[in-house]
C-alpha cells in the first residue's frame, strides 16, 4: 500500500479547514483542491520503509468485528492485516475492512466540535471549543434551545429527550449516559434491522442460534445473499470448506444474485411469500411423517396443535406453488432432503431486515421447521454455543419522579386487552417508525423536544427520508456524536466528532458460539484533530452538567426533596451522579471487567494479541497456510443444552398463548393479505446490501467507492427494451414517499414486475465529498410501512413508478 500522508500535514489540513468562512465553518466541500495538504492519499510516497509496530484491533467497518493487526510506522497506520488468533474472524478481514484505514485518513472526517448557525438541515455550523459546545448543549444559543430550558420547562421529565444509537461495540458506554440521564425514550438500529428474526428465534428457540456450516450437510438459504451482500468469514466457510466438502446449497431469492449462482438449486420465489414455502415445507414433513418423532415428543410443544393449523389449513405445496412461485415438486423434494440430511441440515436464520409484514411468524415458522428435523444445538445443525463472562461495569440508573414511561399510546386492540397502538409488542429497541410518526403527528403521550444521537444515520436508513427530516427540524435540541459528516449530522444543533475506532479503545467483549472467545479493540494510534473516543466525551460532558442537572430534580422531584430533608445533601446527588459510569479510562474498565474472572494473563492477551479464551496458548495450532485450530474437536460447544432448545420451557414453542394475549396467532399461518399486489405500470421494490458496503455508514469511504462508485438500479431487460431503458440511463424512481435518481441496469437477473438497488448511496449530505448525491436513495421511496408484531419497518411492501430522466 502506498499511502503519501504525514501527522503534522494532517494537522495542517485541519488548521486550513478551519478558517474557511472566518469564524463560521461550511462543512460543505471541506475537500480543498491541494490534496496532498490535506492528508489525503496519494500514489506517489511509499511505505513499508519505516520502523514499523503492530496493533491488535478489532473491525468495526460492519457488525461482524473481526480481529485486525495494524502496522503503524512514524504515528501513521499503514496497513490492516488479518489476526489469525480470533476463532470468529478466522484470519480474514474482507475489502471493507482494509478499508477502515480511510476512514481514519477520510479529509471529510469531523474534526472538532460545531455548533449550527445556520438553518436545520443547511450544513452551516461553528468550530467552537469542547467546553462551548458542552455549554451550548446545557444553555442553548440564539439558534437552538438548551437542555436546562427543556427539563424546567417540562419540570424534570427526562423522557423529554429521546436516545437512540447504531450498532458499535462504544454504544453500551454511549447507553449508560441515557441509562444515568433516567429517560425512557431509547431507539436503536433493531427495528430498521434485525429485529424480527432475534424476536423470531427468540421467543420460540429461546436465543438466536448460530448455523454450523462448518458441519451441515443441506443448507436452504432464504433471503440471506451471503455471496454478495456480506462476505464474512461464515461466507468464506460456505462457499469454501461446506461446498468443498459436498454439501448441498438451496438459494431462495427473487433476484438471481451472486449466491443464487454458487447454489446448487436457486428457486425464484415471489417477494414476501417466504412464510408460505415453510408452511408447505413443515406440511409435507408433517403429512409424510418424516420429522424426528422421538425429538418432537420430548422437545417440542403445542405440536400436535400446529399439526392440525398445517393440515387442515391445507398449506399444501400445491397450495403455495400459487402463492410463492415455487414449484411444488421442488417443495416436496427439498422438505425430503432436508430430513433426510437431519440434524445436521440448516435453515439458515439470516440476519436481514424486515421485509414484509409475516416476517415475524416466517422466523417463527423456520425456527419450528429446523425443531422438527431435531438439528437444534447439535453439530451440523444450529447452535448456540458457549459465552465467556466478563464481570459487570457498574454504571447508574437513578428513578426519577418525574420521568414518565416510554413515549408509546396504548389502545384496545381487542375487547378487554389493552395492547399499543402501533404494533403489538414494543421491545428493548422501539419502533423507529412509529416512534417518528407518532412525534409527527402529534400523538405522544408528552413532549419530547431533544435527541441525543450517537452513530446513527436514521436520515438514511429509516423508509420516508421526507418525515424524518420533518422530525429532525421539529426537534428543539439535537446533539449528534459521529464521526463523519453523515444528513443526520447536516440537521444537527451540536456535533460532537468521536474518534474513529482505529483511535480508541473500546469495551471488552465476549463473543459467544462454538468457539467463544473474548476480544478487544486496542486502540491504535491518538485520535487526530480535537476528536475523542465516547467514554471521554461524556466524561467532559456530564462533568459539566451533574450538579446543573440535579439541581433541577431537587426542584421538582417530591423524592428527591423528601431525602434531601431526611440526610445530607451530597449523599443524595451521589445516587444521581452521572459522571460516575465515564471515572476511569476504558482500559482501566476493561482491566476491571476481565481480572478477576480470568487474571492478568487475560489482560495482558487482550491488550498484546487482541484476543483471549481459557487454553488458548495451548489449542491455538496452524494447521495450512489459512486455517488454525482455535479449539480441539472435542473441546467445541456444539451442545450446550443436550440438544434441547434454550426457551424457559427448554421446548421449541410451536404455540404460544402470550402471543394470543397481545392479539398476535399464538403460531404461524398465512393469510391472503400477505399477497403483495403489483398493479400494471408499477414495479415492487426491492432494497439490500452489497459485501463492499455497511448500509450508508462506509458510503463515503473512496477505497471501497473504487470497487463500486455508485448503485444501479435493477430492471428486467425485456421490460427496459419495452422502455427504451438503456444501460447507465438516469431513471427517476417514485412513490408516494418521494423520488430518487440512479442510472439502469437491465439484466434477466431479476423478475418483470420487480425493481431492486442497494442501500447507502444517495446522501444528501454536502459534507460527504464522494457520497454527496452519488446515486440513489432507497429511502427515500421506501414507504413506512409498520410490520404488526415488532413495529419494524417492512422494506419490501412498496410499489414504484419509474421515468427515464
Ligand atoms: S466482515 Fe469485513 S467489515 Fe465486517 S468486521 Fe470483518 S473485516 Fe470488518
Amino acid at each position: 500500500m502506498q499511502v503519501e500522508v504525514s501527522r503534522r500535514r494532517f494537522l495542517q489540513g485541519s488548521v486550513a479547514m478551519s478558517v474557511i468562512g472566518g469564524s463560521s465553518v461550511g462543512v460543505t466541500n471541506l475537500l480543498a483542491n491541494n490534496n496532498e495538504e490535506k492528508g489525503e492519499f496519494s500514489p506517489t510516497t511509499k511505505t513499508g520503509t519505516g520502523e514499523a509496530t503492530e496493533v491488535a484491533t478489532l473491525c468495526e467497518m460492519c457488525v461482524n468485528k473481526c480481529a485486525a493487526i495494524a502496522r503503524v510506522e512514524n504515528g501513521i497506520v499503514t496497513k490492516l492485516n488479518p489476526n489469525p488468533l480470533f476463532p470468529k474472524s478466522k484470519n480474514m478481514l474482507c475489502p471493507r475492512g482494509n478499508a477502515g484505514i480511510q476512514a481514519l485518513y477520510d479529509p471529510d472526517r469531523l474534526k472538532y466540535p460545531m455548533i449550527r448557525v445556520g438553518k436545520k438541515g443547511e450544513g452551516k455550523f461553528k468550530r467552537v471549543s469542547w467546553d462551548e459546545a458542552y455549554k451550548a448543549i446545557w444553555n442553548g444559543t440564539e439558534h437552538f434551545i438548551g437542555m436546562k430550558q427543556i427539563l424546567e420547562e417540562e419540570k424534570d421529565n427526562r423522557s423529554s429527550f429521546l436516545f437512540c444509537a447504531g450498532e458499535g461495540m462504544a454504544e453500551h458506554t454511549f447507553k449508560s449516559f441515557y441509562s444515568a440521564f433516567g429517560s425512557s425514550n431509547w431507539l436503536n438500529h433493531a427495528s430498521l434491522c434485525l429485529q424480527t428474526v432475534i424476536s423470531g428465534y427468540g421467543v420460540t428457540l429461546g436465543g438466536y442460534p448460530s448455523a454450523d456450516l462448518d458441519n451441515a450437510e443441506y443448507i436452504i438459504m432464504a433471503g440471506a445473499n451471503r455471496a454478495e451482500a456480506i462476505v464474512t468469514p461464515d461466507t468464506m466457510d460456505i462457499f469454501k470448506r461446506t461446498k468443498g466438502r459436498g454439501a448441498k446449497l438451496i438459494c431462495v431469492d427473487p433476484r438471481f444474485t451472486n449466491t443464487a449462482s454458487k447454489a446448487d438449486k436457486w428457486l425464484a420465489i415471489n417477494p414476501g411469500t417466504d412464510l408460505a414455502f415453510v408452511l408447505a415445507l413443515t406440511y409435507v414433513v408433517i403429512n409424510e411423517e418424516l420429522y424426528n418423532k422421538d425429538y418432537v415428543a420430548k422437545n417440542v410443544n403445542g405440536f400436535d396443535k400446529y399439526k392440525v393449523n398445517i393440515i387442515e389449513n391445507k398449506y399444501t405445496p400445491e397450495w403455495a406453488e400459487k402463492i410463492t412461485g415455487i414449484k411444488a415438486k421442488d417443495i416436496y423434494q427439498i422438505a425430503r432432503d432436508f430430513m433426510a440430511h437431519a440434524p445436521k441440515a440448516v435453515y439458515y436464520p439470516g440476519r436481514r431486515s424486515t421485509f414484509s409484514d409475516s416476517d415475524f411468524q416466517l422466523r417463527r415458522a423456520m425456527a419450528i421447521f429446523q425443531g422438527l428435523s431435531g438439528g437444534i444445538d447439535t453439530k451440523g445443525g444450529l447452535v448456540f454455543g458457549k459465552r465467556l463472562r466478563l464481570s459487570q461495569h457498574e454504571g447508574v440508573q437513578p428513578l426519577y419522579e418525574r420521568a414518565q414511561s416510554r413515549a408509546v399510546n396504548k389502545i384496545e386492540r381487542r375487547k378487554g386487552q389493552v395492547g399499543y397502538a402501533d404494533c403489538a409488542v414494543v421491545s428493548g429497541g422501539g419502533s423507529w417508525i412509529a416512534w417518528r410518526n407518532r412525534f409527527l403527528e402529534n400523538k405522544m403521550p408528552y413532549k419530547v423536544r431533544g435527541m441525543f444521537i450517537y452513530k446513527h444515520n436514521p436520515m438514511m436508513n429509516m423508509p420516508n427520508t421526507a418525515k424524518t427530516a420533518e422530525m429532525f427540524k421539529k426537534l428543539e435540541l439535537v446533539v449528534a456524536i459521529d464521526t463523519m459528516p453523515s444528513d443526520s449530522v447536516m440537521y444537527s444543533d451540536v456535533v460532537l466528532p468521536e474518534c474513529t475506532y482505529l483511535e480508541r479503545t473500546d469495551p471488552v467483549k465476549t463473543f459467544g458460539g462454538v468457539e467463544p472467545s473474548i476480544a478487544q479493540r486496542n486502540k491504535v494510534i491518538d485520535p487526530m484533530y480535537e476528536t475523542k473516543p465516547v467514554m471521554e466525551i461524556m466524561r467532559g460532558l456530564t462533568s459539566l452538567i451533574a450538579k446543573p442537572l440535579f439541581d433541577i430534580t431537587k426542584k421538582y422531584d417530591e423524592d428527591v426533596k423528601e431525602e434531601i430533608e431526611d440526610s445530607d445533601e451530597e449523599d443524595v446527588f451521589e445516587e444521581f451522579d452521572i459522571r460516575k459510569p465515564f471515572e476511569h479510562s476504558q482500559e482501566k474498565v476493561n482491566e476491571y471487567m476481565v481480572k478477576d474472572i480470568y487474571g492478568e494473563e487475560a489482560v495482558k492477551s487482550l491488550k498484546e494479541k487482541g484476543v483471549f479464551y481459557p487454553n488458548m496458548d495451548k489449542y491455538f495450532k496452524q494447521i495450512s497456510v489459512n486455517e488454525h485450530q482455535y479449539y480441539p474437536e472435542n473441546k467445541k460447544y456444539y451442545s450446550v443444552n443436550d440438544g434441547k432448545p434454550k426457551t424457559n420451557s427448554e421446548k421449541v414453542e410451536c404455540y404460544l398463548p402470550n402471543l394470543a394475549k397481545k392479539c398476535v396467532d399464538p403460531m404461524p399461518m398465512w393469510y391472503d393479505e400477505y399477497e403483495f399486489k403489483v398493479p400494471v405500470g408499477k414495479f415492487r421494490l426491492l432494497t439490500g446490501r452489497h459485501a463492499q458496503f455497511t448500509q450508508s455508514g462506509t458510503a463515503n469511504n473512496m477505497m471501497l467507492r473504487d470497487l463500486m462508485s455508485e448503485n444501479y438500479l435493477w430492471i428486467n431487460r425485456r421490460v427496459a427494451n419495452d422502455k427504451g431503458i438503456k444501460f447507465g440511463d438516469m431513471i427517476e424512481v417514485s412513490s408516494r414517499t418521494g423520488k430518487t435518481r440512479l442510472k439502469a441496469y437491465p439484466t434477466e437477473k431479476i423478475a418483470p414486475n420487480q425493481l431492486f438497488f442497494i442501500h447507502g448511496f444517495g446522501e444528501e449530505s454536502e459534507g460527504l465529498s464522494w457520497a454527496y448525491r452519488s446515486g440513489g436513495n432507497d429511502n427515500a421511496v421506501i414507504e413506512d410501512v409498520i410490520e404488526p408484531v415488532y413495529g419494524a419497518a417492512s422494506m419490501h411492501e412498496t410499489n414504484v413508478e419509474i421515468r427515464k430522466v
